[in-house]
């Protein structure tokens, strides 16, 4: 479509789960008449969807959009600044005063009506309202996340997600699975489930909803879909109670649902857990893992681990040292305690001091990396289904970049293959060669 009302620079910052809520407000913003540009001279809006998960991802934000208004006003138009997302979300009403740069600000749950913002900054005028496209979003490249829920429930005391996005809720199936039909029909090939906690997805059902209920049912139903396009189903962002056994014969079972979760523990030490209004303990996390590993064939698992929790002791840091070390995930998030505004761990007695945090975060990195290089590692000589990204230039060359079944795209590492060897877009079948921290080098066998 041509763009008839002007140009507009998207930004997004923070999760795919963000990355999603742009590709919608692209799509809705596409199909009313807008274009879009790369470039901030050539834009006539920019818009930024923030992220507001810890301090810092704030910090950054702000930086982000006072740096843009800083090259704005080097420039000889004037172009107005939306931000969107999670720092109006969490911050509104103080907004308008310390950022006076920010021609409007849009929460989270007003982001439908983004066409309506655009339209009214830029002063334009529709004789019919603005399309509404059933094509929800404009993904490029064969990866696509796709949102199964928003919000939180939990209330962990160190997160400030539940004040930002809301109560737990799931989105329908049929949503859902039209979704994922128009995302296989232009061309995706790994269809990536997230939200704050996949595995409660349909708790919040009514009775007479119809269609999957559970997050193992709605797999099910979305493998479905993906089949006759030969394409992969992924789940991100578990938490451990939502591990069932429907759930472990689902990931064993139906060929498109990848044997890999993201299951973030963040502590082992029960007390801890507690104090972040967690459950579980080191016993029960073994358990489950040991389960996984032992019941679903090359199970590959990702986890989170936070350190300097307020209260955490030198000696329950080093028992989730010794976890992590037992357990040996392929691949751990480490975060250092942030004291994030409006959470009960914020105003705890015993908050760690900066150097500690600093201190024991370095440690547990220091081990994810050797577990996590190691696992990388132990690929060499197999083969392996990967998909095709892109080209990247290289000092030698340009060579391809994919990623194979066991690694979460954007987070796990990449796989390098001759440029010569494939078109991006392609699932081909891999032997690795040899592995460099969590990259893998490779070459095409089918
Ligand atoms: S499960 Fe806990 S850490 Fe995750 S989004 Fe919800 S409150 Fe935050």
């Amino acid at each position: 479509m041509p763009a008839s009302f002007g140009n507009l620079l998207f930004i997004t910052l923070g999760c795919a789960k963000n990355e999603v809520d742009t590709d919608r407000m692209r799509s809705l913003l596409t199909a009313a008449g807008y274009g879009e540009v790369t470039d901030v001279a050539q834009a006539d809006a920019v818009l930024i969807n923030t992220c507001s998960f810890l301090a810092s991802a704030t910090s950054e934000s702000i930086e982000c959009t006072l740096g843009l208004a800083d090259e704005i006003a080097q420039g000889v138009r004037g172009c107005p600044i939306v931000m969107c997302g999670c720092v109006p979300s969490r911050y509104g009403s103080d907004l308008p005063e310390t950022l006076p740069e920010v021609r409007a600000f849009v929460r989270t749950d007003e982001e439908d009506g983004i066409v309506a913002v655009v339209d009214g900054i830029l002063g334009v005028t529709r004789a019919e309202p603005a399309f509404i496209p059933r094509v929800k979003r404009t993904v490029e490249g064969s990866v696509a996340y796709l949102k199964i829920s928003d919000g939180c429930n939990r209330f962990c005391s160190f997160c400030a997600i539940p004040y930002i996005r809301g109560r737990y809720s799931s989105r329908e199936a049929s949503s859902i699975l039209a979704e994922a039909a128009e995302l296989l029909e232009g061309g995706v090939r790994e269809l990536v489930l997230i939200g704050q906690d996949t595995g409660i997805w349909g708790n919040d059902f009514d009775a007479e909803t119809p269609g999957p209920r559970t997050l193992a049912e709605l797999l099910r139903a979305v493998a479905e879909v993906a089949r006759p396009f030969g394409a992969w189903v992924r789940v991100l962002y578990l938490q451990p109670e939502g591990m069932t056994d429907e759930l472990i014969a689902t990931l064993r079972d139906v060929p498109e649902v990848l044997p890999y979760i993201d299951i973030p523990i963040q502590h082992c030490a029960a007390r801890v857990l507690k104090e972040m209004n967690r459950t579980g303990s080191a016993a029960e996390f073994e358990a489950l893992f040991d389960r996984l590993r032992r019941e679903i064939p090359g199970m590959v698992i990702r986890s989170t681990a936070l350190v300097g929790f307020p209260t955490e002791t030198d000696e329950e840091f080093e028992e989730l040292m010794g976890f992590l070390d037992r357990v040996g995930f392929d691949y751990t998030s480490v975060f250092a305690y942030s004291q994030e505004d409006g959470t009960r761990a914020a105003r705890m007695e015993g908050q760690v001091d900066e150097e500690t945090k600093i201190e024991r975060a370095q440690a547990a990195q220091d081990l994810a990396e050797a577990l996590g290089f190691a696992a990388t590692a132990s690929h060499v000589g197999e083969r392996a289904q990967v998909i095709i990204d892109g080209i990247d230039e290289t000092d030698e060359g340009p060579e391809l970049i994919g990623h194979a079944w066991f690694q979460a795209p954007d987070s796990d590492g990449a796989v390098h293959l001759d440029a010569t060897e494939a078109c991006v877009g392609d699932i081909v079948e891999v032997e690795f060669t040899d592995s460099f921290c969590y990259e893998l080098i490779g070459h095409v066998v089918g």
